[in-house]
This record gives C-alpha cells, sequence and structure tokens, in this order.
C-alpha cells in the first residue's frame, strides 16, 4: 500500500521532498559530483538518438534473424562511435521460429472477423485453416481445471482481467494465459488455443509474446485475439448458442540460427573491484519496431554509460551488454552467464519495462555495501524516485547472472502505460516521451556515478526469490 499512495503522489509531479520524508533514515549526503553528473543527465540527447536511429535504420529485429544480426552490427558502429572500449560481438546459435498468414473469424453463431497474432514458439493450422468448436473459459484457472481429455477436438479461447498497474505486477498474474495456457490446453487434447491479449488497451491490436512448451507438450496453434475481439468472444459466448471457429497459423520454425550478445565497457581502474553490468535487449518482436521494447532499454543504459565514460575513470569497470533474443526466452541473458559467470561481478541491473519514468529502486546488497542504498536514495530523490522496501533483482537478461549471487539494483519504470502497447504494432518511437527517457538516464548515471565509484566491497548476496 505505501508503495501505491508514494507512487500515486509521485505521479502528481516532482515530489523530492516528500520522497525524503518517506524515509527519514535515508539521509546520506549527496556527492556533489553526482549531483552534477545526475543534473545534466537530464538534457540527455544520447539515448533518444539510439532509440530513434535503432528503430529508423534497423527496424524489428526478431530473434536470430538477419534483422536481429543487422541491428548488431548498428550496434557495433555506434557503440565504437560513442567511444566505448571492448566492442565486439558474442555469437550463439538457438532455435529460429517465424511467423506466418494469422487469421480467425467466427463461423456460427454470428459470423464476423477476428484480429489476433500468433504467440512466439506457436504452432501451424492446415494453410486452409482449421475450423472446430470453441470452448470458452474466462479465466485460466477455469483452464486449469478442465478435465483431462475434456478439450479433444476443440479451440479453446481463455480470458483475462488484466489491468494497469504501476509496478507491472499484474503481467505475472494474468501473463500465465499466454506463457503456459498454450501447453495446458495441449496436454488436455486441444486442437488450438486463442487468448484474450494480455495487454491493457482497449484496441484491435492484438499482443503477441512467446508461449512455452517446455513442459514436453508438442506445440499446437496458439494465438492472441484483441482486447476487443476478445470481448466480443465473451459477449458471444454469453448468449448460449455454440460457437463455431476457423483458424488459420502457418508459424514454422525454421531450424537454428546465429544470435548474439553486443558487449561495450568503460574501463575502471581497480581490476579487483568487479564489473559493473548494465544494460537491456537488442532484439525485438517482428510486429513493430521495438522502441519501448527494448530499444529503449539499450539506449537509456547505454547513455547513462556514456556520460560515465567521459568523466573520470570509475573504480570499476562498467560492461554495457546489448542481449540477443530475450523475447523467445531469454537466450542472451544465458549465453552471457555461460560465458561470463566466472568474472567477478560488483552487481547487475538491466532496463527493460519502457522509456517511462523511474519511480522506485530498490537492491539486493551485502550488508557490508548498505551505505550504496543510503546514498542512492538521497542522490536519486531529487528526480522523484523513491525507495521500494522489496528486494531487488529482476529481469530476463541478468537474471542468470544474478543468480549466481551478484548484487543488483532495480530501477522500476512506471509500468502504467507499458501494457497498452507492449508487443503489438503500436510499439514505435512515437509512445517515447524524450523527457521521461532522460529522467531514466539521469537516474542510471546517478545509480552507475554510485555504484562503480562505490569504496565498499560489494562481494556475493543471496539471490532473489
Ligand atoms: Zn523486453
Amino acid at each position: 500500500m505505501k508503495h501505491a499512495t508514494l507512487a500515486l503522489l509521485a505521479l502528481a509531479g516532482s515530489t523530492p521532498a516528500l520522497a525524503q520524508h518517506a524515509r527519514p533514515a535515508a539521509g546520506a549526503a549527496v556527492d556533489p559530483a553526482v549531483a552534477k553528473m545526475r543534473d545534466a543527465a537530464l538534457s540527455d540527447d544520447v539515448a533518444y538518438d539510439i532509440v530513434e536511429g535503432l528503430t529508423t535504420e534497423v527496424g524489428q529485429r526478431l530473434a536470430a534473424t538477419e534483422a536481429e544480426a543487422r541491428a548488431r552490427s548498428w550496434a557495433v558502429a555506434k557503440l565504437k562511435a560513442l567511444g566505448f572500449r571492448n566492442v565486439h560481438i558474442e555469437t550463439y546459435r538457438m532455435p529460429v521460429w517465424l511467423r506466418g498468414e494469422e487469421m480467425a473469424e467466427v463461423v456460427a453463431p454470428f459470423p464476423q472477423k477476428l484480429k489476433l497474432v500468433a504467440l512466439g514458439n506457436s504452432g501451424a493450422t492446415p494453410a486452409a485453416g482449421l475450423t472446430a468448436p470453441l470452448v470458452v473459459f474466462k479465466t485460466y484457472g477455469e483452464l486449469e481445471a478442465a478435465p483431462a481429455g475434456s478439450l479433444a477436438g476443440r479451440i479453446i479461447y481463455v480470458g483475462n482481467a488484466m489491468e494497469p498497474t504501476q509496478d507491472g505486477s499484474s503481467y505475472g498474474s494474468y501473463g500465465v494465459a499466454r506463457f503456459v495456457g498454450p501447453a495446458v490446453a495441449a496436454s488436455k487434447g486441444a486442437l488450438a488455443i486463442v487468448i484474450r491479449s494480455v495487454g491493457t488497451d482497449h484496441h484491435r491490436n492484438p499482443h503477441t509474446g512467446v508461449t512455452d512448451w517446455s513442459a514436453g507438450t508438442t506445440p499446437i496453434p496458439a494465438a492472441a485475439l484483441s482486447v476487443s475481439d476478445a470481448a466480443l468472444i465473451e459477449r458471444i459466448a454469453a448468449r448460449g448458442k455454440p460457437i463455431t471457429l476457423k483458424l488459420t497459423l502457418t508459424p514454422h520454425f525454421a531450424g537454428t540460427g546465429e544470435s548474439g550478445n553486443v558487449i561495450a565497457e568503460v574501463p575502471g581502474s581497480d581490476a579487483k573491484a568487479g564489473v559493473v553490468l548494465v544494460g537491456g535487449h537488442l532484439d525485438s518482436w517482428d510486429l513493430a519496431t521495438g522502441a519501448i521494447d527494448d530499444a529503449s532499454g539499450v539506449a537509456i543504459t547505454a547513455a547513462a554509460a556514456k556520460r560515465l565514460l567521459d568523466g573520470p575513470k570509475p573504480r570499476r569497470t562498467i560492461r554495457v551488454v546489448w542481449f540477443g533474443a530475450e523475447e523467445p526466452g531469454g537466450f542472451g541473458g544465458k549465453e552471457y552467464a555461460r560465458v561470463h559467470g566466472g568474472e567477478r561481478h560488483a552487481l547487475a541491473a538491466e532496463s527493460d519495462f519502457g522509456a517511462d519514468r523511474v519511480w522506485r529502486f530498490e537492491t539486493n546488497l551485502p550488508a557490508t555495501a548498505a551505505a550504496i542504498g543510503d546514498r542512492l536514495a538521497s542522490a536519486l530523490a531529487p528526480l522523484g524516485i523513491t525507495r521500494g522496501t522489496g528486494v531487488g533483482g529482476d529481469g530476463t537478461d541478468v537474471g542468470p547472472t544474478l543468480a549466481l549471487g551478484v548484487p543488483a539494483i532495480d530501477l522500476n519504470q512506471d509500468g502504467t502505460r507499458y501494457f497498452d502497447t507492449h508487443h503489438t504494432p503500436d510499439d514505435t518511437l512515437d509512445r517515447i516521451d524524450p523527457a521521461q527517457l532522460r529522467q531514466n538516464v539521469a537516474a542510471w548515471t546517478t545509480m552507475l556515478a554510485i555504484a562503480a565509484n562505490a569504496p565498499e566491497e560489494l562481494g556475493p548476496v543471496t539471490p532473489r526469490k
């Protein structure tokens, strides 16, 4: 509740005094050099330049395709031009999934066409489509409760009631319909599944996203209906007449392809102090240019690191990673931990929740470095950022590294409007608010200036559960 209250106040405007008042213990003095870097970053143009360039000159960046390879080349040129050191690509192989045709229509009782997109890793219908009775479940829980075998010969619909949340927590609770709903439906004999998009808009743009078959089920055709069309299906179902759906989805798995992580560094002066790892993911879904997911994350973290690059040499090396293939299953993050997990990491943090303002931070620091959190609280307060009470350590890309016991700092972005366009054709540059993007750069610059220079030891921690 405290989070929500502070968040609302923070949304209402600049609340530095309130933020400090909310945590009277955080009275650490702000280093004037840190404050100067923070305030200068509020005029940053590098982050916007990166998002604008990546979305204009590369466009969509589906994992393990030639488009993602072009994005890596673009990234190397950009990071070198910005002056980063040790700029290079580390490649790996992974499965490739490609979208095909996608169409759906209600055949009976009220014939009409629907807007939908295949989920990542969806199976395919026959090229001519598949026509079958539709079983409507309003929630994932109803699907879970359906008896084994009861869905044979049926197409399944699963709804959800996702509402916006500032911290994005509704994604976890309602996203399950997409993450594992298709595998559950397949295990009960379903021919195919359509879900209500995991989104908070009321438009006819469906939201894609990966679905997980790793439990061992054979992929069935799986798609997301636009939120508006999902509501239509539920209204038709409420009439009580049997529904027949025709579904055509022709994606395919195209063997293995090459993906990769792009790495760049700001060299530090003390090699024994450990690396500070920051970044976001370079790949995107194929429906749009991935401006908020996640061109903005790679841009924010690189722009902040660039400010350290241009200042006095930091104590710790800052390693910026633009991870590959996050969307289909965090391949780049796993590969990074496999290759670099044995190196000493002092900290890991990622930006992958859009481009709206940072409103809260949370940490997972060793007790010997708790003062870093206090200094962050004081230095971030003028940006309207409050200190959360949870344990930090979020993120698909840094997750495998954090799991090794690396300390974490999360700079939480406001997610209130993130799921309006997440994974839709509307994830485009015009969703970026330059002022909020700059506030992100200022927050990350502040965090890096404090963490990369901290005299405290940043030894291992117990990873967040
Ligand atoms: Zn993302």
